[in-house]
């Protein structure tokens, strides 16, 4: 029998086992889309607990932890912090299987050196140890990166922000480079008029460009897309449904907006061609700057509206979707490449029966003017574990060239999530070493080692230019 959780956890061939250890366990990691808050880095924080490194904010853990009949009080209420860890360690047996039992024990193990399984008997030492560890320099916010060999991230940022905390990161020589990426959903979502017109009121302050028409409405976004530009930005984010790809003229857009402005609220084609057309123009500044924008597709959110009443969004009442992707991102991505001014493009997917889909559809843009150009994103949220990664892998090497992935990101709100790639990293190997030990692949661990080397770094780093 293997150990649980050894150093060739996952690595089920002797192949793997060195694809892991010699080529991809070493490198750095790029993390181009997170959700890490970047007051935290720019102060170099120390958390008090581990509770409120790994508690605070995780979905992911109070689903589980609801799911097992705990009370809200230990995941969002006002239970003690120890209380709370308490009710998270009795929780872990339960979540067998689920990949926050490998994620767990992982992240005790690679960044607290804790080899013992997390239960309620182990929870106080767990807790007091881990807690007593917080406190040293070594794991300050950015100790922690540069703990998990972090070159690069980017975190996820409002238009509206200022960025001056990515500001003070930059001036500190922090050792991991941190950058911010547009993430424009609020622009754009017009499904309540009320709260879209306080948010363009708020981006008319921060652009400093007074807004009374639609022209204006696009300058002052613009000169927030320069601002975040100008601080190191060449990343915006999408996270929605759907790709809008409705017909419009520039005269029908002006109107919407001026009904909006009026206080009036859209019927749906209305509504739908407004964000059609606001997705077109993001994209366009974005293949002028040469960034590289990203679309997170399918999520079904906010749906318990008493619990989103008490919580608010991102508390755990999302699942996955099932709205009709073909279509409308292909109508959307021609349209940009007719005119050449489709920007590099990662697409990611939250319901897995569009993965060949997905997979298929970046073959249509793939134009030979570079390597990878359209990418496949990978497995995300509900999908960012064993099964769902491997569908990807799959789906993308049957149809497209996994050689040229950029490969695993976060996605995570935690900065104990990153041993995360290193849990992708042992999937890709052990796909391709069973491969290689059945006959399927060459035994040609030099170029296969290399395309591990770079799915794991090389091609983020090529494809973001970082
Ligand atoms: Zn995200």
């Amino acid at each position: 029998m293997k150990q649980f959780l050894d150093e060739n956890f996952l690595l089920q061939s002797k192949t793997a086992q060195t694809l892991y250890h010699e080529y991809a366990k070493s490198m750095p990691i790029i993390d181009y889309h997170n959700h890490l808050p970047p007051d935290q880095i720019a102060n170099d924080i120390n958390f008090a607990n581990l509770t409120q490194v790994w508690l605070y904010g995780d979905h992911y853990k109070w689903r589980a932890m609801r799911t097992n009949g705990i009370n809200e009080k230990y995941c969002t209420g006002n239970a003690s912090d120890a209380e709370k860890f308490e009710q998270w360690a009795a929780t872990v047996p339960y979540t067998l299987r689920n990949p926050l039992y490998h994620w767990t024990h992982l992240e005790l193990q690679r960044y607290f050196g804790i080899h013992k399984i997390l239960n309620a008997d182990t929870a106080k030492e767990i807790y007091e140890e881990a807690t007593a560890k917080l406190q040293t320099k070594e794991y300050s916010v950015r100790g922690l990166l540069t703990k998990m060999n972090v070159k690069t991230l980017c975190t996820t940022d409002d238009p509206i922000d200022t960025l001056e905390h990515h500001q003070k990161i930059a001036k500190d020589n922090c050792p991991v480079k941190v950058l911010p990426a547009f993430r424009p959903d609020k622009a754009m979502n017009v499904d309540d008029v009320a709260t879209f017109n306080a948010y363009v009121n708020k981006v008319e302050a921060a652009a400093n460009v007074s807004v009374g028409s639609y022209s204006d409405y696009l300058k002052a976004l613009k000169n927030r897309h320069d601002y975040f530009a100008a601080n190191g930005a060449c990343v915006s984010d999408h996270g929605l449904e759907q790709i809008y790809a409705e017909d419009y003229t520039e005269a029908e857009i002006s109107n919407i907006f001026n009904k909006i402005r009026g206080g009036k609220e859209l019927d749906l084609s209305e509504n739908l061609k407004f964000k059609s057309a606001m997705l077109v123009e993001f994209a366009k500044w974005d293949h002028e700057k040469g960034w590289v924008q990203q679309y997170h597709l399918g999520a079904l959110r906010n749906n318990n509206a008493r619990m989103l009443s008490l919580l608010g969004p991102d508390t755990g009442w999302d699942s996955i979707g099932d709205f009709p992707q073909a279509r409308a991102l292909a109508k959307f991505m021609n349209k940009l490449d007719s005119t050449d001014q489709l920007a590099k493009t990662i697409l990611y997917n939250l319901n897995p029966a569009d993965n060949d889909l997905m997979a298929t559809m970046i073959g249509n843009y793939n134009d030979g003017s570079m390597a990878g150009k359209v990418q496949f994103g990978s497995g995300w949220w509900f999908l960012d574990q064993k099964d769902g990664m491997t569908k990807q892998l799959n789906a993308l090497s049957n149809m497209g060239l996994l050689s040229r992935f950029i490969g695993m990101l976060t996605d995570s709100r935690s900065f104990l999530s990153y041993p995360r790639h290193e849990y992708f990293r042992r999937i890709l190997c052990n796909m391709l070493g069973e491969e290689i030990e059945n006959g399927e692949l060459p035994n040609d661990i030099a170029w296969t080692g290399k395309v591990v080397e770079d799915i794991c770094f090389n091609n983020a780093k090529a494809y973001f230019g970082f």
